[in-house]
């Protein structure tokens, strides 16, 4: 049977457009289709942008701290417009350099929606039908709201916050996870009032209990009015601002709200089920260790299949899908030792097991060192940062690395090639200081602060 394209994919974001090119440059017949702008959530509407976001908000507390070191400086006003429009300038770059890489081995691209027909047929939007001989779904992930709060519909999500037309004076941020937490950050350091409503006991679930810990008193130090074990009951439009009934009885007005209550797989009205997948926990495609789904010639990669909802991890798959389907190399992702960080400030790094999955597993030493870096203590700065290593008994393997620091995101993509390794405490320990430097720490550490 003859096909028009050997690979059909949908979905132009990062998983999707690293298959699709690897795939056009090994020889094969690619489309790829992209209902929205090319490069996806993280380059249009997440880790891009969110990231020149962090740095703008930074720059405030730097000039306060440049004072205190000496600078004759004074922190003005945030231009918000003018940030916009460099930013749309950098999005719009970036998203011709996705294009041309794509178009570059010869893949066609179809500005439209897609949708599966059959095991090899797809409709595009304009109404013309396709086939192929393997489809790969890429289509990630949207914000999810809680559609049973009363007027959450008047609440934005993170894709709304790029596309502001003047940042708010005060607002409400719901949720507790990366995306409520960094946004917390940015906007206050952008100058907004930032409240914060999580309904769990603290934010960061999942990550390291100490670490979540530090980076709330951190909240704290900036000025974020977080409230936890608190949720939404009801927001109603009150006199040009959002009124909001929390689940404590609190009643509070806010210029905007933003609910940042996780993502969900993007497989509405896909046609998947009609091509005879049976889609799983809230709409995620499932697919087995090749990537693939119940109906041979589909497959799915990336948040769409809501295994590890991170960037790197669907390029990655997209990659192992080409090795596999076109290379004839069967090739899994290792999702052991995932480093990820959030970019709270300061950012939290961390890889392997969490305190708390270690001792529930094993016998372990735990090293951690908490303390005021020398660059704050200098002019008084409270925050503190924190090394922590989590040590098998036994093996003396470090299981687990959590930094909260400024630039901890750069350090743990570092630590986590040790900690990937298989380095033991003693390895750590061979390392000579850099000096001074708050990292040192991480080889330092003589006795454990707790063992279980
Ligand atoms: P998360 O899953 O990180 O957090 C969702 C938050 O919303 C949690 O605090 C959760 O509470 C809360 N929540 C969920 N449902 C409800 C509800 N019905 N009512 C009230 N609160 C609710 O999702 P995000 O949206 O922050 O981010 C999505 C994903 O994107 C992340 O999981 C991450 O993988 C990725 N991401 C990664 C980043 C990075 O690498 N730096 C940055 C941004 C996103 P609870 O904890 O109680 O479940």
């Amino acid at each position: 049977m003859s096909f028009d394209y050997d690979l059909f994919v949908i979905g132009g974001g990062s998983g999707g457009v690293r298959a699709g090119r690897v795939a056009a440059e090994g020889g094969a017949r690619v489309a790829l289709a992209e209902e929205s702008r090319m490069g996806g959530t993280c380059v249009i509407r997440g880790c891009v942008p969110k990231k020149l976001m962090v740095f703008a908000s930074g720059y405030r507390q730097a000039v306060i701290d440049a004072q205190e070191y000496g600078w004759d400086l004074t922190p003005g006003s945030f231009d918000w417009p003018r940030f916009r429009a460099r930013l749309d300038a950098e999005l719009n770059r970036l998203e011709s350099v996705y294009r041309t890489n794509l178009a570059r081995p010869g893949t066609t691209i179809h500005d439209q929606r897609a949708t599966v027909v059959d095991p090899h047929t797809l409709r595009l939007a304009d109404g013309t039908t396709v086939t192929a001989r393997h489809i790969l779904v890429a289509t990630g992930g949207k914000p999810f709201v809680p559609d049973t709060v009363p007027g959450a519909e008047l609440a934005m999500t993170s894709n709304d916050v790029f596309q502001m037309e003047e940042l708010p004076k005060s607002i409400l941020i719901v949720g507790g996870g990366y995306i409520a937490t960094e946004f917390a950050f940015i906007l206050k350091g952008l100058g907004v009032e930032v409240t914060q409503y999580y309904r769990g006991a603290q934010v960061l679930r999942g990550f390291d209990e100490e670490a979540r810990g530090l980076v709330a008193e951190a909240m704290g130090h900036a000025g974020i009015d977080l409230h936890c074990g608190t949720d939404v009951e009801r927001i109603e439009k009150r006199d040009g601002q959002l009124w909001v009934k929390a689940s404590t009885g609190r009643e509070a007005c806010f210029d905007k709200v933003l609910y940042a209550t996780g993502r969900r797989p993007n497989t509405e009205g896909l046609g998947l089920e009609a091509a005879g997948i049976s889609l799983g926990r809230n709409g995620a495609v499932p697919v087995d260790a090749h990537n693939q789904t119940s109906v041979p010639s589909i497959f799915a990669i990336g948040d769409v299949t809501d295994r590890v909802q991170l960037t790197p991890v669907a390029i990655r798959e997209g990659a192992a899908f080409v090795e596999t389907v076109f290379k004839g190399n069967p090739t899994t992702v290792d999702y052991e030792n995932i480093p990820s960080a959030v970019f709270t400030q300061p950012e939290l790094g961390a890889v392997g097991l969490t305190e708390e999955e270690a001792r529930e597993r094993e016998p372990v030493d735990i090293y951690c060192a908490a303390f005021r870096p020398m660059q704050h203590a200098f002019i008084g700065r409270q925050e503190r940062v924190m090394f922590k290593l989590v040590v098998a008994k036994e093996s003396r393997k470090v299981l687990g690395c959590h930094i909260v620091a400024p630039g901890a995101g750069e350090m743990i993509q570092i630590a986590a090639v040790a900690v990937k390794m298989g380095a033991t405490k003693a390895d750590f320990d061979a390392v000579v200081a850099v000096h001074p430097t708050m990292a040192e720490e991480i080889v330092l550490m003589k006795q454990p602060v707790r063992s279980y």
